[in-house]
């Protein structure tokens, strides 16, 4: 018999929680890998890739951390061990209120870094993206701040399902430049972030009744400034295992230069029921 414990993948820190003993009725396959990349000295995004106890399902989590120091492997490991925590204490609500449980877990991963940055002044300018998908099958319900993404792949289609948090987007979202036209000095600059920035945070939520074949991939911005969305749609096209194709897009991001840590965590809805 296989362990009714949520899998644990490298990148999610060990907490201890009680888990039902019974095992949903089939898994979702999801993994998640991450890197340094060829340029930074440490790697500050996070992921985390939980297989729901009570239910068929999965959590996904990935933070981009923000901030000098060692401020950004803080705040990105401290959110995502919130939210996975938050929503894995206890058994999760019926599926009409799994919106709000989640939007509360990302908010009390925003309290979580707020408090930290009152007690310790060193980690004042922290903060991190936070991207989170929480599927209990067919339903998916996305949580996003920042510039990390969340797709979904369906049928050979790739739909960018979160939008850039940053101040380029906005100048395209505004229409203050045009729809295609890069802005360098803009393009990873965030308007809207996890962490004591003094602004509110924007939550932008979103659900989706997933297909049977869909996949789901979310990842940092180090995957999706070197891996266009026709070479993602390519790739997730693969009949390849999640953990295979999360590592495959990881190293397809290292070899097209690698300048900042690369996260990639894929999740594959069983193709038939
Ligand atoms: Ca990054």
């Amino acid at each position: 018999m296989s362990d009714p414990r949520p899998l644990r993948v490298p990148g999610t820190a060990p907490r201890p929680v009680d888990w039902p003993a019974e095992e949903p009725a089939s898994r979702i396959d999801a993994a998640g890998a991450t890197d340094r990349g060829h340029h930074r000295a440490k790697n500050e995004d996070a992921f985390a890739v939980i297989q729901l106890a009570d239910r068929e399902g999965v959590l996904l989590v990935v933070a981009d951390g923000l901030g000098g120091a060692h401020g950004g492997e803080v705040a990105s490991r401290m959110a995502v061990d919130v939210v996975v925590g938050e929503l894995t204490r206890r058994p999760l609500p019926a599926d009409r209120t799994l919106r709000l449980a989640l939007r509360r877990a990302v908010e009390a991963a925003g309290q979580a870094l707020d408090e930290t940055a009152r007690q310790q002044p060193e980690l004042a300018a922290f903060g991190t993206t936070l991207t989170a998908a929480l599927v209990t099958w067919p339903e998916a319900w996305i949580a996003h701040v920042g510039d990390s993404r969340a797709y979904l792949w369906r049928g050979g289609r790739l739909e960018q399902l979160t939008r850039d948090h940053t101040m380029a987007e906005r100048l395209r979202e505004e229409g203050l430049v045009a729809p295609r036209q890069r802005v360098p000095s803009w393009e990873s600059v965030l308007w809207n972030a996890l962490g004591p920035s003094g602004e509110e945070t924007q939550l932008e939520e979103r659900h989706e009744r997933l297909e049977p074949g869909d996949r789901l991939l979310l990842c940092s911005d180090g995957l999706t400034r070197h891996l266009a969305d026709d070479e993602l749609a390519r790739r997730l096209a693969q009949r390849t295992a999640s953990q295979e194709l999360a590592e495959e897009l990881v190293a397809a991001a290292n070899l097209a230069g690698g300048e900042d840590n690369i996260t990639a965590v894929v999740a594959r809805a069983p193709a038939a029921r």
